[in-house]
């Protein structure tokens, strides 16, 4: 099968590999879209790795089943699927109490297992049992439930700091994930949400998918601008999807007191971010991080997507073949629309 491997820095190569085999209690997927995630574009720009499975990335996948084991139960020939990564034990700690993102023994697919940038796929029995693999109907393009995999991240992040009614949101950056926050803090009923971002080209493009004000990171004074949109008090909840450890220290400035800050974007390894203690002591600010998600949002996060409580059609704003998958990862990388994905034939 053609793949595209990741074999240097910047080097995104289109291979013929070994077509992937069915485990007896696995299935074959025939990709039909893989979502290019920032992420992927942080290891094309910055850290090519080694071994089949890290050189073959996309873990936005969507396609059709086209080989099933023969112990696998509950699966047919041409069912339509959408694969998102993690992949728990089910068993440890974290599992046992419904959190298998923190998982003892976390695994991904597109890091542990080959993921979606080729034309077939294997889905291990374990992602089977204990990952996030969906049925989808033929109402959702395969396309557009890529998207369900940064939304699922985006729905667990929102669950865990609780944005409810009436709160007022604060988010930094207006990339895919941050108009995805956007999008769901509308759905959670609330008030006002504030996406700031850096490029100003992305800021009307937010308050078309969300937004209801928008504000220049760079030009605009961010704290009386919040605070003018909040009767004085400061954001219920500031979420942070910006790779910046800049915004994570502001983001406390812009909370009201007992405010909910949440470190959403990962930032590079070994990043520090100074904060003022006494803003976090005397004001009681939370400061909570969030990664990944569970099952049960992936399940969530494809339901708002075929039910069209998201559109995830407005998010993705360019396709490209495999065979192109090089100029995909340049488009990306130049940050210019929202998503991008690549689709086979
Ligand atoms: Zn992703
Ligand atoms: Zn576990």
């Amino acid at each position: 099968m053609k793949a595209a491997l990741l074999e240097g820095i910047k080097h995104l190569a289109l291979r013929d590999i070994p077509d992937p085999v069915c485990e007896p209690d696995g299935l074959l997927l025939q990709v039909a879209a893989c979502g290019v995630c920032g992420s992927d574009v942080r290891n094309y720009l910055y850290s090519a790795n080694t071994g089949v499975s890290q050189r073959l990335k996309g873990h936005e996948v969507s396609g059709r089943v086209v080989a099933v084991g023969s112990k696998t139960t509950g699966f047919a020939i041409g069912e339509r699927l959408s694969i998102a990564p993690p992949i728990s034990c089910g068993q440890c700690y974290y599992c046992q109490r419904g959190l298998q993102h923190l998982c003892d023994h976390y695994q991904e697919i597109a890091r542990e297992y080959p993921g979606g940038f080729a034309e077939l796929m294997a889905i291990p029995a374990v992602a089977l049992q204990y990952g996030c693999v969906c049925k989808i109907t033929d109402q959702l393009s395969f396309t557009e439930a890529t998207v369900s995999e940064p939304l699922s991240s985006v729905i667990a992040c929102q669950e865990a700091v609780n944005v409810g009614l009436g709160d007022n949101v604060v988010i930094f950056g207006a990339g895919p994930i941050g108009i995805l926050h956007a999008q769901l803090a509308r759905i959670h009923g609330a008030g006002q949400v504030i996406v700031i971002e850096q490029r100003p080209e992305r800021l009307g493009q937010a308050l078309k998918l969300g937004a209801t004000m928008a504000l220049n990171g760079l030009q605009d004074d961010l704290r009386p601008a919040v605070l003018n949109a909040t009767e004085n008090r400061g954001a219920d909840v500031v979420i942070v999807a910006a790779p910046s450890s800049m915004a994570q220290a502001q983001a406390i400035r812009l909370a009201r007191k007992r405010g909910r800050v949440v470190w959403f974007g990962g930032l590079p390894k070994g990043s520090e971010t100074k904060v003022d203690a006494n803003d976090i002591h005397y004001r009681e600010v939370t400061i909570y991080g969030a990664f990944s998600y569970s099952p049960r949002h992936n399940r969530m996060a494809v339901d708002l997507i075929s039910r069209r409580k998201i559109d995830a059609s407005k998010l993705i704003t360019a396709t490209f073949p495999l065979g192109q998958v090089e100029k995909a990862f340049e488009h990306a990388a130049e940050g210019k629309g929202l998503k991008t994905v690549i689709v086979m034939n």
